[in-house]
This record gives structure tokens, sequence and C-alpha cells, in this order.
């Protein structure tokens, strides 16, 4: 029998010593799936598709259970499963289907606060002649013009793409109301619940959205495995020639997704309801040693674990240079090539310059305590007073 201990190769002190409050952009891997994983690729490393021997059928009934728990967090069909590389993948997918199955240009409705995996690809989907884009309003917490959807569904749209919780400010979207208005008038939905899942109810039998997506790496499975879960996806309407051969299956991936989305259904909500406490605790010390400090988002509806504020005169990138190696926040806003960009979710919200320059978001996750919450609180304080103190000083010379 294999021994499962990690190797002892360790991280850098400075990041092993930081406190961790990124969890939007991603999330440790938990040991419990990560044994998994281990299993899967050291013991029971069979090609699911080839189940003509043990360690094929293991490896295939591996997959089948995966998709099970995978189904079974978001209340949906085994059968309306897809695995792929993650997030981006699944929207990719999904939108291609739906280019794929309209008439030409597709008519795409899209929230100006959707990631830019949706943002770019229904851009991209548009310069190559094969959609046209119409974009749904927010507010100045990045709630969604409802009023404005209504007008946008009457355009006779095909495909909406809303997000079940946005990525920077944490607002969460009404999706039943917004799936329910969009079959009123014919269209389908993408929903975007990559930030959403396992940490508020999603329930895909009610809702009946076309397309869901949703990333391993968000919810405590290794990197690049997530899924596209859809009742009408089929892969050869996309591409033509998928489906001639099934690729073989990451196994150990797709299992290791299952066990997180089985821990999310077994421990989410008593986990959403601790972070949401963590989080007023980390909000109410900052607002208290941070004077001006303004919260983003709707705090009436947001994700129980993020917390996005704007400290305005201390420009965030000065700030997380402060905070290197002490404390792990983002500003959210950072494109793929991990440069910094003035957020769009912030400006759809169309808050001022002072406040876009100056967001910082911090995501808590499994392993934040109350002391990370009180030694991050007065860190994050420190590092907006230095930074705020040596920008008047420039001011003043
Ligand atoms: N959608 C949202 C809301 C996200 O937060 C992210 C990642 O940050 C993505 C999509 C892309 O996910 P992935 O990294 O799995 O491609």
């Amino acid at each position: 029998m294999n021994n499962y201990s990690l190797p002892t190769k360790q991280a850098p002190v400075a990041q092993r010593t930081a406190v961790y409050l990124d969890h939007h952009a991603t999330t440790p891997v938990d040991p419990r799936v990560a044994e998994v994983a281990i299993r899967m690729m050291v013991e029971e490393f069979g090609n699911a598709n080839g189940v003509e021997n043990i360690h094929g059928e293991h490896a295939a009934s591996a997959v089948a259970e995966a998709r099970d728990k995978v189904a079974r967090l978001l209340r949906a069909e085994p059968d309306d499963v897809y695995f792929t590389s993650g997030s981006t993948e699944a929207i990719q997918l999904a939108i291609s289907h739906s280019i794929a199955t309209h008439h030409s240009p597709l008519k795409i409705a899209v929230s100006r606060v959707e990631h830019k995996a949706v943002i770019d690809t229904a851009l991209r989907a548009e310069r190559l002649g094969l959609a046209a884009v119409t974009w749904i309003e927010v507010d100045e917490k990045a709630r969604l013009d409802r009023s404005g959807y209504k007008r946008v569904l009457q355009t006779g749209i095909d495909l909406v793409c809303v997000m079940a919780a946005n990525n920077e400010v944490g607002t969460i979207y009404p999706v039943d109301e917004i799936v329910r208005e969009a079959h009123e008038h014919g269209a389908n939905v993408l929903i975007d619940a990559t930030q959403a899942v396992g940490r508020m109810p999603i329930d895909l039998e009610e809702l009946n959205a076309a397309y869901v997506v949703l990333s391993g790496h968000k919810i405590y499975s290794p990197k690049g495995i997530g899924a596209l879960v859809s009742p009408v996806f089929e892969r050869a309407s996309v591409f033509g020639l998928q489906g001639a051969h099934h690729p073989t299956p990451n196994v150990s991936g797709i299992a290791a997704l299952g066990s997180a989305c089985e821990l999310m259904e077994l421990e989410g909500e008593a986990e959403s309801r601790r972070l949401s406490q963590l989080r007023d605790l980390l909000q109410q010390r900052l607002l208290h040693l941070v004077p001006g400090l303004v919260v983003n988002g709707d705090e009436a509806a947001r994700l129980p674990h993020n917390l996005h504020v704007s400290a305005p005169g201390a420009l965030n990138d000065v700030v997380l240079s402060h905070l290197r190696g002490k404390v792990s926040i983002s500003t959210g806003s950072a494109c793929n090539t991990g440069a910094q960009e003035p957020s769009h979710v912030l400006r759809a919200m169309r808050l001022p310059h002072s406040r876009i320059d100056s967001c910082l978001r911090m995501g808590l996750g499994r392993t934040t305590t109350a002391s990370d919450i009180e030694l991050a609180a007065v860190q994050i304080a420190q590092a907006i007073h230095d930074v705020r103190t040596a920008f008047s000083e420039d001011i003043d010379v």
C-alpha cells in the first residue's frame, strides 16, 4: 500500500506565513480532495475509455461517480455533466454550441459585469460575424438593471449570459427570475456559476437553464478541471467531428472535482455561515481602522466569502506591494496576462476613479481563521495608511 504523505519540499517561508485572502482567484486543494486525486493517479490509473479490464472499469466507474456528485450538488441530471478544463472552456463550448444551433448571427445579451471569459468570447464571436452582442447594464451596486433587461429581451435575444455571483464585488444575481423572463421571450441562458457553486443554493431542476459552468479550482479541487452542465449540449453540434473519438478522460481531475462537489454539498452551507461571519468581522475592523473606507457591491445580496472595498487616496497596486508576503489579496481585475487594468465591473457600476483606483478584493476560504482576519485587518489598514501618507508627502513636495 502506498503512503501518500506529501513531499517534504515546502513553499517559501513568506508564502507559507502570508495570510491568504484571495480565494476568488483560486483555492488551495483540500487535502481530502488531493488524496482522491493521488489515489486515482497512483492506484486507479486505468484508462476510463478502455473498459476491457478491471483497471479501466475502475477508472470508468470513478468518472461516473464524479458525474453523479457534480450533478447532485447542482440538482442536475448526471448525463448533462460535460467535464472541461475549467470555466473558460465550458463558457466557450456553451457559446459555440448556441451559435451552432441558432441562425447566425446569434443575438447574445451579456451583462456588463460578466467575467472576461464570457465577454471576450462573445466579442470574438461578434468580430467573426457569428454573434451580435447587446449589453445588460447594472447599477452602482452591480445589480442588474431589471427594466433594461426586459427591454433587451424584447429585441429578440437568443442567448442571455448572466453570472450567478460576481467575482469582483460578490453581488448575487436573481438567476431564477432572469431565466424565467428569458424563457418568456424564447431565449436560452448561460449561467456562469464559477464563484457561486457550493456557496449558495443552485437548483438546476428548478432553474432549467440551458448552460451552467463551474470550475474545480474555485472549490478546493485542482486546476484544469471544470464542467459544463447542460441539458441541450452536444459536442457534435459544435465541432462536427468531435464525438468521433472520445479523448482519454482526466480521471484524477474528474474524481477530484466530484469529491470537491461532495464536500461542498456536505459542508458548504455551514462553511458559508462561518465565512460570512468572519467577512463581517473583517469589514467591521477595516471600517473602524481606515478612515473613508467604502464597501462595494450589494451588501444585501453578496457572496458569503467576499469583501470588496475602496480606500480613496491609496492606489491599490501600491497597497498590494506593501502587503506582499504579509497578506495576499488582489484588485480582482487583473487580466489573464496578470496585468492590472481598471476594473470593467467597477466602471460598469459607474464608480468614481478614486474608488476604482483604490479597490481591494478579499476572498475568505476554508482555511481562514479569526486570527487571520485580525492580522489581515491590521496589516491592510497599515498599508493603506502608509500609501496615503507617502502620497500626501509627494504632493507636499
Ligand atoms: N468566470 C468567473 C466568474 C471566474 O471568476 C473565473 C475565474 O476567475 C472564470 C469564469 C474562469 O474560470 P477558469 O479559471 O476555470 O477558466
